[in-house]
């Protein structure tokens, strides 16, 4: 065990004894920021949710992309970047040994035009207003995604179709403001449910049909508030309850929100097909440890957001998966990825590479930006495998001698990912400020980017608040109004699938604005940060996500279990 103090924040931090073998398999210095901090910095280099609209810089045409518009660097559109008259070796440079290699490589990056869009476009079908999404098809305003079919306003997908307003989710259809469902069918605003059917505002039940208001249930039927009903009752209850109506609707969630809080949490979130994990939000995992939103991590440490099975031997790497494996400090990569180091925006079985950045089916490189499937490529020239193995060492052996320093005097010799103020996207808009959110002087203080956003007015034409009450007292005229947002003002519209959604669902058309409705979705889930606590029935002593100073129940295990009994 060692015990070193972060570049970053000061704070001591410790590499414990199977780390240093991880390490060592990997041929990596040690780390010289803490575990949280370099979440933090990797996660500044990915944006699924800070979308905008601009021109393409080839074809002119507007579209959807994660870059602001007024960012210097040259963005293509999906057809313009996946295009196979380019391949990225046009914009090859040769290394300079005088200067530093970061420096280089950000020249580099600054020449070569970037997709609009994280997604693997050649996947998608009718999913223009979309990002960090792939395999899916008649998607809308929905963010890192995959393998789903119409889904609305949604985001952290795998598996889903035909739902609105769902956030963590996999295998489930037909559901409506939920959050952290996985198997589910007609679930609504309900969240951390499992294998439920016909469910509405309930927390943390399994296995559970015709369920309303209930928390903590196992296998039950017609139940209301954790009571018992007969059939017949149950159905003439929830007539009265008025749920196709927005009042009924906002009524029911109060008293559900306060039956939720009134009851016990587990002190972590995830499914009994654990085992030896630690964090939250884990699914099918083993042997992970400190990890955050996986399904499917094996052997892996620090890792986090693996929305698609599997992720194996993984050290500090973030999202999505499907198939990765000996991944050290790399950000939005997957798909048959392996072997990579240093990296993000990596996908379609990228190999064997290091300090790379948005580079498709491509391996052994070293340096490379926005190349697509290319091999021994050094800042995007190709050489000879001998070469280029000759090369690499010589980089790397500049890079621990004349490391990159940073504006904020932070040094990143070989084995450091790249230094926050090298991403392209604001804080504000990156992944981090999701999950980390800082306010503009602290962000800029730490070194990252930061942009303040301009929001586009409207004029609208109806307030949210004076909407219809059920949805079969909406008409069509919706789509021509610009709605205005029951709680921040800002102006929204309907489209016609999200419409005849809500018609299938029987659900009014909401009366917020989907930033609205997102950030609350957001504020429902525990953010990837380890409070040291105590069950709050047997007292013994629990790492949990649940920040205390929330007030919630929460035990542990197996008092959690017990209760359940
Ligand atoms: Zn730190
Ligand atoms: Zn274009
Ligand atoms: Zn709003
Ligand atoms: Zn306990």
């Amino acid at each position: 065990m060692e015990t070193r103090n972060c570049q970053n924040c000061k704070n001591d931090f410790v590499i414990e004894p199977d780390d240093f073998s991880f390490y060592e398999k990997i041929k990596v210095p040690l780390p010289t920021w803490c575990p949280e901090c370099r979440m933090t910095r990797r996660l500044a280099f990915g944006n699924a949710w800070g979308v905008h609209f601009r021109n393409c810089d080839k074809c002119g045409k507007k579209t959807l992309t994660m870059y602001r518009p007024d960012n210097k660097v040259k963005v293509f559109c999906d057809p313009c970047w996946w295009a196979d008259d380019w391949d990225g070796t046009e914009y090859a440079m040769d290394y300079d040994p005088n200067r530093n290699f970061l420096e280089q490589w950000r020249e580099l990056r600054d020449r070569t035009p970037h997709f609009a869009k994280d997604a693997l476009y050649i996947t998608l079908k009718n999913c223009e207003y979309t990002n960090a999404i792939a395999f899916s098809k008649d998607c809308y305003m929905s963010f890192w995604a995959d393998y789903c079919e119409f889904v609305y306003y949604s985001a952290f997908l795998t598996k889903i179709k035909d739902s609105i307003d769902i956030f963590r989710a996999f295998n489930s259809n037909l559901c409506y403001e939920s959050v952290g469902i996985g198997n589910c069918n007609r679930t609504y605003f309900s969240n951390e449910c499992d294998s439920c059917v016909d469910v509405w505002f309930s927390r943390n039940c399994y296995n559970c049909l015709n369920c309303f208001g209930c928390v903590n249930q196992r296998g039950k039927t017609y139940m209301i508030f954790n009571e018992q009903y007969s059939r017949e009752d149950y159905l003439k209850k929830l007539e009265e309850l008025k749920i196709n109506t927005r009042t009924g609707i906002e009524k029911s969630y109060e008293k559900a929100i306060a039956l939720w809080n009134s009851l016990p949490y587990r002190e972590y979130t995830g499914n009994s097909r654990n085992l030896n994990v630690s964090g939250d939000y884990l699914y099918e995992s083993k042997n992970a440890k400190h990890c955050y939103m996986c399904s499917g991590v094996e052997d892996s440490k620090y890792t986090q957001f693996v929305s698609v099975p599997k992720a194996t031997n993984c050290y500090d790497y973030y999202g999505w998966g499907n198939s990765a494996d000996l991944i050290y400090e790399c950000a939005t990569s997957g798909e048959g990825v392996s072997s990579l180091k240093f990296s993000f925006g990596m996908f379609a079985n990228g190999l064997d590479s290091e300090y790379c950045g948005w580079c498709i089916g491509t391996k052994n490189n070293f340096g490379c930006v926005n190349l697509k499937r290319k091999q021994y490529a050094i800042l995007n020239k190709i050489y000879s495998k001998e070469e280029y193995e000759v090369l690499k060492e010589k980089i790397i052996k500049d890079m621990k001698e004349n490391p990159y320093k940073d504006s904020k005097g932070r040094v990143y010799p070989y084995g450091e990912f790249f230094p926050p103020e090298f991403s392209l996207f604001p804080y504000n808009d990156s992944n981090a400020n999701k999950f980390i959110e800082k306010d503009k002087e602290q962000a800029l203080r730490e070194g990252y980017n930061w942009q303040d956003k301009v929001e586009n007015s409207y004029q609208k034409t109806i307030k949210g608040n004076n909407l219809p009450e059920t949805i079969d007292e909406t008409t069509n005229d919706i789509l021509n109004e610009i709605i205005e947002c029951a709680d921040c003002e800002r102006g929204y519209r309907i489209t016609e699938g999200e419409l005849s959604l809500y018609r299938r669902l029987d659900i009014p058309v909401p009366s917020k604005c989907p930033k609205c409705r997102e950030a609350r979705r957001f504020s429902l889930i525990n953010k990837p940060r380890f409070y040291e606590s105590e069950c709050n029935k047997c007292g013994k002593k629990i790492k949990t996500m649940y920040d205390p100073s929330q007030g919630k129940i929460v035990y542990c295990e197996s008092c959690y279990q017990q209760e359940m009994n």
